[in-house]
């Protein structure tokens, strides 16, 4: 009995030592089958965060391209309609806000973009109008309406306060080729101011052209026409003054303006203002019969640059002859 039992004995210790190695192997297994499932867990993340930080990048990427565009791709075309998707859509999206960029596409000495169309022929006469004080819709929009009918182009000396308020109109002015020029940011008269002054108002300018437009201005027109040394060397831009003055916001009369545009000729620069319903009836009858002449209607830009004027920053320019 005592050997059986001690068989059993060693039996069972053998049991036992079986047992215990059985045990320990299944631990090894169990914690086998731990660390498989944490490298697979941990794989599963790894994949899952760099896919996150892919379409991260991606997604910044679209946003950043679409700021580069600024506000001119939001202008016209119907924005947000979901055309993003692939690259080339958004490849033509970004050749469609070149296209509207087309008449800024030549940097002038002083680094400021310029206003130009190809194929206007410089054996034919020209004349810049420009209009000051707006924009203001019931006259800016009748303006613009006419311009895009004879594929005539003008420069708008803006206020740019009042940009804010017309945003619409600028954009509409800009995307008809017109050129977007300032007359500071409060009609400010700039022979008044200091230095820092002066800067203030061009910079404020600059800052709400950009916000609609995209881009910034390359010339500006004095308010009251009043210039000093001091905007002389603070201004980077040409300043234009006129060569045909149609005091349109003293006389309020449309045949009155017209009678003071029959001394137009080649390469004037002639003073209106969008302010006035008169000035719009004007331009209506002016336009056509200019364009019936033979005028191709310029920008200040254009004008500067079909004549061969190389217009410096802080000089005064009366007219492009
Ligand atoms: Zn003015």
């Amino acid at each position: 009995m005592e050997n059986r039992g001690k068989h059993f004995k060693d039996e069972s210790g053998i049991f036992e030592r079986e047992s215990y190695h059985v045990r320990s192997i299944m631990n090894q297994r169990k914690r086998r089958n731990e660390l498989k499932t944490k490298v697979v867990l941990f794989g599963t993340a790894f994949v899952l965060v760099a896919a996150l930080t892919v379409l991260a990048f991606k997604l910044a990427g679209l946003n950043g391209s679409n700021d580069n565009n600024d506000n001119v791709a939001a202008a016209g075309s119907p924005s947000g309609s979901g055309e993003e998707g692939t690259g080339n859509k958004q490849k033509k999206k970004d050749e469609k806000s070149k296209d509207k960029e087309q008449p800024v596409k030549e940097v002038s000495a002083t680094g400021q973009k310029r206003w130009l169309r190809d194929g206007l022929d410089p054996d034919k006469p020209m004349v810049a109008l420009t209009f000051d004080d707006g924009p203001y819709t019931p006259v800016t929009s009748k303006i613009l309406k006419v311009l895009k009918k004879y594929d005539a182009r003008a420069t708008f000396f803006v206020v740019g306060s009042r940009v804010p308020q017309y945003e619409d109109m600028v954009k509409q002015a800009y995307e008809q080729g017109n050129e977007i020029a300032t007359h500071t940011y409060n009609h400010a008269n700039l022979t008044k101011l200091d230095k820092k002054g002066i800067k203030s108002e061009l910079d404020k300018s600059k800052k709400v052209i950009k916000d609609v437009i995209g881009c910034s201005y390359s010339t500006l027109r004095p308010p009251g026409g009043s210039i000093n040394d001091t905007m002389r060397n603070v201004i980077k831009v040409p300043m234009i003054y006129w060569s045909v003055d149609t005091e349109d916001w003293k006389s309020r009369n449309a045949k009155s303006v017209l009678k003071e545009c029959k001394v137009i000729q080649d390469g004037d620069i002639v003073l209106m203002h969008d302010l006035y319903p008169s000035t719009a009836d004007a331009v209506k009858k002016l336009v056509p019969r200019l364009v019936k002449e033979g005028y191709q209607l310029v920008t200040i830009d254009e004008l500067f640059h079909y004549k061969g004027i190389d217009a410096k920053g802080g000089k005064v320019y009366m007219s492009g002859r």
